[in-house]
């Protein structure tokens, strides 16, 4: 899988996506990431990319210029509606980072790791041209309700998100199937419950007893059934005091 993460600040990119499963993925060959610096889109010789708000207030504001030519340089074509009617291949999809998206879950983690090509947009300043998120990106997400600097972070989250998604990526496949958040409608008992999505299980490792506190028994019993009942009871505990909503969304149907 391809991704693009254009941006003012690419050599932010250095640390966050070079280190473990997103590193190894990038050496297998199984991420290809490139980093696409935005002022090289700027047409003026300060490389400006932001100006002032129309309407007034404060800060400035990327603007459209810059951000719809340095997407239409990576796919090779014009985008959005006033320079052509070419809109991006099925497989890609062009991700505006925004505080005012729609959030983005392990769902859309999911649905992406599914594409051939991902291009996130980060913004800056006050935010983005409103004719970026209307014209040229094809979704607007946004990882949390809080607000950050910058769509740098934003941008590497989902990529580590998508990444350890990807076929290969992640030594032990199951390891990506039993966690957070993975809906749980293959089995009919759990439709019945209404189980959306489940927190993780809790895990222990050496020592058995630290500091007085032991592992719980079962664990350590070779009880493999039972190990299983105590891990999904746990999970729907642990679900019910850190995150009711996520059991509450069991029987609706939601978009990521
Ligand atoms: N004025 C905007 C915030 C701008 S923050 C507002 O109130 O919504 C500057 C940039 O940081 C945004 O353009 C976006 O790219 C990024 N950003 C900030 N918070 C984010 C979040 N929670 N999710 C995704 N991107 C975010």
């Amino acid at each position: 899988m391809r991704f693009d993460l254009i941006s003012i600040f690419p050599e932010f990119f250095a640390g966050p996506l070079d280190h473990g499963i997103v590193r190894r993925a990038q050496e297998a060959g199984i991420a290809r990431i490139h980093v696409q610096n935005l002022r090289e889109f700027a047409k003026d010789r300060h490389h400006t990319v932001d100006d002032r708000p129309f309407g007034g207030g404060e800060g400035m504001v990327l603007k459209p210029e810059p951000l719809f030519e340095a997407v239409e340089r990576l796919v090779g074509h014009g985008v959005g509606d006033s320079t052509n009617t070419v809109t991006p291949e099925g497989r890609t999809a062009i991700v505006l980072m925004s505080a005012a998206g729609r959030l983005f879950t392990q769902e859309t983690a999911r649905r992406y790791a599914e594409l051939e090509r991902l291009i996130l947009i980060c913004g800056r300043y006050e935010g983005v041209d409103e004719r970026v998120a209307e014209h040229l990106a094809t979704e607007e997400v946004c990882i949390g309700d809080y607000v950050l600097s910058g769509g740098e972070l934003p941008a590497a989250i989902v990529v580590d998100a998508v990444t350890r998604l990807l076929p290969g990526a992640v030594g032990n496949e199951a390891s990506t199937v039993n966690e957070s958040f993975q809906r749980y409608e293959h089995t009919v008992r759990q439709i019945a419950e209404g189980l959306g999505a489940l927190l993780d299980f809790p895990h222990y490792t050496r020592p058995a007893d630290f500091r007085g506190w032991k592992v719980p028994e079962v664990l350590i019993s070779g009880n493999h059934a039972e190990v299983a009942k105590w891990r999904r009871q746990k999970a729907i505990e642990k679900t019910q005091r850190n995150r009711p909503d996520l059991l509450l969304k069991g029987n609706e149907s939601r978009t990521g």
